[in-house]
């Protein structure tokens, strides 16, 4: 798992000064690591993002029947948090020029549900919502905004990293993000008050006393030790990991842009992608299966776009604002293989696998 070997050292560090426990220097030193190179001040190491999202949301004051606007084109793990706290979600549509929320299906979310509690916003793939349209709009209403950067660590929007505009952001290790600490979640956030209350909840809520007291509910979400000196350990090879995902990137689109109808995901001229995943949508006459299946010949694996949360059985009960950008995202769209050890001979057999469709 590890390439570059920094994990050891950190983890080995966990061992031999005895805190394998849930608690210890790597939290701190992760913690303190990670706000530094995103640039925020605080931040609170959880067990997944999925936790990071969960208390993020209670902590913006989510609660029973109140409603939250969450894109539909996303990982269920965005939308989930959302019931596991009574409340609402609706979902809102993509725009075409950012794949990400949509500033128009989110005025029109407003009108609808003025008393909107809070607007979840997700960086898909890499990618940035355009950030200043969407705050603009929640300021002025004066609703709060959660950023879900979960794909997006290593990303920017106009200089500054994603999942720092908002009140609160979050993060994933999960074993398939662009780093990994097989599994982890992190909320940051410039309230310190707020972080400190985050990490309350996630210990289990224990009062200030030497016995276990306990005023409220608490949850056991936070990161353990050994996990963080892996995350430290990451954290230094992220960079490394982006230029890889760019080179990846910059590659399928030397050897494939050229070909009728296919295009890439939209890279906007004040976004800075971490190219988590190289995503193609195709307008022509090949279609993603075709693709999917010529690479699933040759054992390489490719996937569709974030198939909308409001065409998944569970969640088509709840409301959307448009979503027919989603859904064409969705049916037209293919994440091609964007693995950081795929080699050069790796990305050209898939190329070629591709440019055969257009004979
Ligand atoms: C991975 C992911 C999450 C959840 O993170 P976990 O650490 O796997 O719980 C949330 N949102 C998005 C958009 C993701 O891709």
């Amino acid at each position: 798992m590890s390439d570059e070997g920094f994990e050891q050292e950190f983890v080995k560090e966990a061992f031999d000064t005895g805190w394998i426990t849930p608690l210890g220097k790597n939290v701190t030193e992760f913690e303190n690591e990670f706000a530094q190179k995103v640039g925020v001040s605080n931040a609170a190491a959880l067990t997944t993002g999925t936790a990071a999202i969960h208390l993020a949301l209670k902590s913006a004051g989510v609660g029973k029947g109140d409603i939250v606007f969450c894109p539909t084109l996303t990982f269920s793990a965005s939308a989930n948090p959302i019931l596991y706290l009574n409340a609402i979600p609706v979902f809102i549509d993509s725009d075409l020029t950012t794949w990400n929320m949509s500033a128009s299906s989110l005025e029109k979310a407003f009108k609808k549900f003025p008393d909107v509690k809070a607007v979840l916003v997700v960086h898909l793939y890499g990618l940035s919502t355009d950030m200043d349209k969407i705050l603009d709009i929640c300021k002025n209403k004066n609703v709060p905004v959660i950023e879900d950067a979960a794909e997006s660590l290593g990303a920017y929007y106009k200089g500054q990293h994603t999942g720092t505009f908002g009140d609160l952001g979050i993060f994933s290790f999960n074993g398939n993000k662009i780093i990994t600490t097989s599994g982890g979640g992190m909320v940051v956030s410039e309230d310190s008050e707020k972080i400190a209350k985050i990490k309350f909840w996630a210990t289990q809520s224990r009062d200030k006393a030497r016995h276990y007291q306990h005023s409220e509910m608490g949850y056991n979400y936070r990161m353990s030790n050994v996990l963080a000196g892996i995350g430290r350990g990451q954290l230094k090879v992220l960079d490394k990991r982006v230029a890889k995902k760019k080179y990846i990137f910059e590659f399928y689109k030397r050897e494939l842009a050229h070909l009728d109808g296919l295009e890439f995901m939209p890279i906007n001229k004040w976004n800075e992608p971490n190219y988590w995943l190289s995503c193609i949508l195709l307008k022509g006459k090949v279609k993603p299966l075709q693709i999917m299946e010529a690479l699933e010949k040759d054992n390489i694996e490719s996937r569709p776009v974030w198939k909308p949360m409001h065409l998944q059985p569970f969640f088509e009960k709840y409301e959307v604002i448009d979503g027919e950008i989603s859904q064409y995202l969705f049916e037209n769209g293919v994440c091609l293989p964007s693995d950081t050890h795929m080699t050069d001979e790796d990305l050209e057999r898939v190329c070629i696998t591709i440019k055969e469709l257009w004979k």
